[in-house]
């Protein structure tokens, strides 16, 4: 080869003003043994080719490739019609110059992945292309199994029966949504990509709480969150969290549990398994539970406690001339009264038949003989009932204070039992306090 064969861009041969060769001796050496391919061309007809730009196609030599009368055979048939596009836009000048991946084909047949920089360059006078090629096979190799991954990743994603979402670290801008999460905030994906994971957050302290917890742990489990659509629903999720990276940048994949409808469950459970169907106020064992509580928190705030027993007077008469049906309607009505005269803080529960008991928390004794006077006087006044002013119903009551040698609830229960005992002995309708 001249010197003068090697290729040198229009646009440099115009800047520097004079031949390449005169000022740089070695540039021929370099493109010959560039490990880069090189090649050019006028009209894909061959012009020079270099070694590497040989070995890349699986030619021995370069003059292999120079004897093919046309490069038809070095890109497959469908790359033709974008290589032929490219070079009639090179050569009319609309475009310095092309950068793009293509597909070869080599001499056994092989197809490779190449990187193509296509230039326009002046070539003895005359416009051809000079081409550099690189081999990037194995590049495009892994590229194809880490889109596969992402694409399996996201199906599997897609395809979970829970709200996930992943959002950018820094900002909270949500990154992806599967259909779940749309389904969830009642929104489309466009719409939920446009906005901040962050408003999904009904309590924005809750939410600044779990960002520094995540921060430090980069791991969050079994967290519950009050969340909120757009359109104000609000609902409570079961969260977990983790750290990921998305599209280059640090993010955050969450899952959710939407668990309203088990907490409501829940809620509606305990309410009927801690009420008295009758009344409306806690049952037994709903009242045991809160006034054990109620002692441990009196014990450990050097607090008082007092408790009362109730129970109504004759009311197997009442049930008797009445009925049991109007029996009943005594017992809610007396509740009813029991509440107007209680303190908001007094908890009141049925222990069973016309059995009643209340809890009077930060109560000495003799408040509590005062609120139990005050409660008998209330329901004695007149009839419960309206329609059947003849009923007259009464209660004794036995009250008791919290000592410091009550080992159970029960020793302050029994002893409110023993005062309601001696209440009823001594006449009924009265108020009796335990020593
Ligand atoms: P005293 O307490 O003054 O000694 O007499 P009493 O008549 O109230 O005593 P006792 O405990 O013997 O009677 C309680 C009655 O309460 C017996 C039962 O028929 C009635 N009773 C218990 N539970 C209910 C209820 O849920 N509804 C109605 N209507 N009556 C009930
Ligand atoms: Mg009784
Ligand atoms: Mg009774």
């Amino acid at each position: 080869m001249r010197k003068s064969d090697t290729p040198v861009s229009v646009e440099r041969r115009q800047q520097r003003g004079r031949r390449v060769d005169d000022q740089a001796p070695d540039f021929r050496d370099l493109v010959e043994n560039a490990v880069e391919g090189v090649l050019v061309h006028r009209n894909f007809r061959p012009l020079y080719a270099n070694q590497a730009i040989s070995e890349l196609f699986g030619y021995a030599k370069p003059k292999e490739i120079l004897a093919l009368p046309i490069l038809r055979s070095l890109f497959p048939d469908d790359c033709w019609p974008r290589m032929e596009q490219d070079y009639d836009d090179l050569i009319r000048g609309l475009r310095p110059s092309f950068v793009s991946r293509a597909r070869g084909l080599r001499k056994d047949g092989r197809e490779i992945w190449i990187a193509l920089t296509q230039r326009a360059i002046d070539w003895h006078g005359a416009p051809a292309v000079a081409v550099t090629a690189f081999d990037i096979s194995a590049q495009m190799a892994v590229e194809h199994a880490l889109l596969q991954n992402e694409q399996h990743l996201r199906s599997i994603l897609e395809i979970l029966p829970q709200p996930i979402y992943i959002a950018r670290s820094f900002d909270g801008q949500l990154l992806y949504v599967n259909r779940k999460t749309c389904l969830l905030f009642q929104q489309r994906a466009s719409q939920l990509l446009h906005g901040k994971a962050g408003e999904f957050f009904v309590e924005p302290k809750e939410r600044d709480d779990l960002a520094q917890l995540f921060a430090t742990l980069h791991d969050i489990r079994d967290v519950e969150v009050r969340m909120k659509n757009p359109h104000g629903r609000e609902f409570i999720v079961e969260m977990a969290a983790i750290a990921v990276e998305f599209g280059g940048d640090p993010a955050i994949l969450v899952a959710l549990n939407d668990i309203s409808h088990r907490k409501q469950m829940e809620s509606e459970l305990f309410f009927q398994a801690s009420t008295d169907s009758l009344t409306g106020i806690a049952n037994r064992r709903h009242f045991l539970a809160q006034a054990e509580q109620e002692m441990r928190r009196s014990r450990r705030f050097a607090r008082d406690m007092a408790v009362m027993m109730i129970d109504i007077d004759h009311f197997k008469a009442i049930n008797d001339q009445n009925g049991h049906a109007v029996g009943d309607a005594v017992l809610q009505a007396l509740v009813k009264r029991a509440l107007e005269s209680l303190r908001q803080s007094d908890i009141l529960g049925r222990l069973g038949g016309e059995e009643f008991a209340v809890i009077l928390p930060e109560t000495n004794l003799a408040a509590a003989t005062a609120s139990a006077e005050r409660l008998r006087q209330h329901i004695a006044k007149r009839s419960l009932i309206a329609e059947h002013n003849a009923i007259a119903c009464t209660v004794s009551i036995g009250v008791a204070q919290l000592h410091a040698g009550d080992s159970t609830i029960d020793d302050l229960l029994n002893r409110a039992d023993e005062a309601l005992y001696r209440a009823k002995n001594e006449g009924r309708n009265r108020v009796e306090t335990a020593a």
